[in-house]
């Protein structure tokens, strides 16, 4: 039985739930239990399955998995280092007038994280007691950074709600900024927050349009705007557009080296160079000013000269897949091929009885028969994700057979849960 309420977006449906409008038992299409928002995400992989000594295994679960190749590991090597606390590492220096070229920003800064780099972000917007930041309440700095903002910088954040495709309703955001400093009852707005792509609704790309007024609304309230810009690189290759055509419309930006980039460490952090003065400080007082880092930054820099074209291959391979989803029969998966803009995809079961966390289990086992069906095991690892959705992400460590092998495996699992549930009629 498929269930038509699997159409309704997660929050929707979490909100009525939480009205009353659905009695919790009624959550039909949500599988067993309550929605959940968060799951452990970094469990380490058993790859001792029994089975799976043969099997091919196709890592799915993020961009951040991927490994340095030779050339990157060469560059490493030779690299050309000195004291980057001192200003004397010429690779990191090299990388940094690099990534404020790319970007079209006056500067640029080598940090060990991206939670670092936004962190960092958010202490140099909001330097005094009492300023705010407005971030939106599905973005990666409120959900993943355990709350550094507040924990670490002192600042305290107010959401606006994320739409679908990664934005927020400007009347909403305007409605969140404080007015009347120095009333004594409010914090300070002092910084817009936005993340492009939207990592939680998945790869979403943000329309220029919507960071042009965004930044103009800002602008009219002296609000400084930061990007997680964390795979922003993705998000200017699936818009042709230079990064700069997308940074003009924001103050600073943080994008992460070691995602689909390649890197196996490092964030960019830019902006204006009073921003990135101070921006060293705060690295410094959090552990970040790091030495002969130059080693390292040798990989960040391939990873924004050389890497920059390979994500469209991301993007192709997420969408091919996609569109195998849709069309396997019998029909398991649903999806929305609108919203595969990049190399992260979400999708649905839409059987109620299969939960996602039991579907990312049977594809990352090697089922019975599988070897004998497909002529080889796969193993295809992916998270389950907010929303009851299953999430995975393409990278440079994917290749096309690889996706062609991970649709003949959901293929696989779709015949075998549909033969599973014939037999139970
Ligand atoms: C990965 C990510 C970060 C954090 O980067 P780390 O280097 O893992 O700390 C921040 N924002 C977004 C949107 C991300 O996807």
């Amino acid at each position: 039985m498929f269930l038509n309420t699997l159409k309704i977006p997660a929050r929707a449906l979490l909100q009525c739930v939480n009205r009353g409008v659905i009695s919790p038992k009624h959550r039909v299409g949500l599988g067993r239990g309550p929605s959940r928002l968060y799951y452990e995400t970094a469990k380490p992989v058993d790859i001792s399955l029994s089975g799976a000594s043969s099997a091919r295994t196709v890592d799915l679960r993020s961009d951040t998995v991927t490994k340095p190749g030779a050339a990157m590991r060469q560059a490493m090597a030779e690299a050309e280092v000195g004291d980057d606390v001192f200003g004397e590492d010429p690779t990191v220096n090299e990388l940094q007038k690099m990534a404020a070229e790319v970007f079209g920003m006056e500067a640029a800064l080598y940090v060990p994280s991206g939670t670092m780099a936004n962190l960092i972000a958010v202490m140099v917007h909001c330097r005094e007691r009492g300023d705010e930041m407005i971030v939106g309440d599905l973005s990666h700095l409120h959900i993943y950074e355990q709350g550094g903002s507040a924990q670490l910088a002192g600042v305290h954040s107010t959401t606006v709600t994320n739409l679908p495709d990664g934005t927020f309703d400007l009347d909403q955001l305007e409605s969140k900024i404080r007015h009347g400093y120095p009333d004594a009852h409010y914090p300070r707005s002092r910084l817009v927050c936005v993340e492009n792509t939207h990592n939680i609704q998945g790869g979403r790309v943000l329309p220029l349009p919507f960071l042009q007024k965004v930044k103009a609304l800002a602008d009219r309230y002296g609000l400084a705007v930061h990007m997680d810009g964390a795979r922003m690189m993705n998000a200017a290759i699936a818009q042709k557009v230079a990064p700069s055509t997308i940074l003009q419309n924001t103050h600073t930006v943080s994008v992460c080296l070691s995602k689909g980039l390649g890197a196996p460490v490092g964030t960019m952090l830019a902006g204006p160079q009073g921003f990135i003065s101070r921006a060293v400080r705060c690295r410094k007082a959090l552990g970040g000013g790091l030495r002969q880092v130059g080693i390292l930054a040798a990989a960040g820099k391939l990873a924004l000269g050389d890497m920059i074209n390979r994500l469209e291959e991301d993007h192709r391979h997420a969408r091919t897949f996609a569109q195998a989803l849709l069309e396997c029969d019998p029909p398991l998966y649903e999806v929305d091929m609108a919203a595969v803009e990049t190399n992260i995809l979400r999708f649905r079961l839409r059987d109620a009885s299969l939960t996602p966390t039991e579907f990312c289990a049977l594809m990352a086992a090697v089922g019975e028969g599988e070897q004998a069906a497909m002529g080889q095991g796969v193993r295809v690892l992916m998270f389950p994700h907010i929303g009851d959705s299953v999430r995975a992400v393409w990278h440079l460590g994917i290749s096309l057979e690889d996706t062609q092998l991970a649709i003949q495996k959901l293929q696989f699992v779709a015949r075998q849960h549909s033969q599973k549930r014939l037999r139970a009629q």
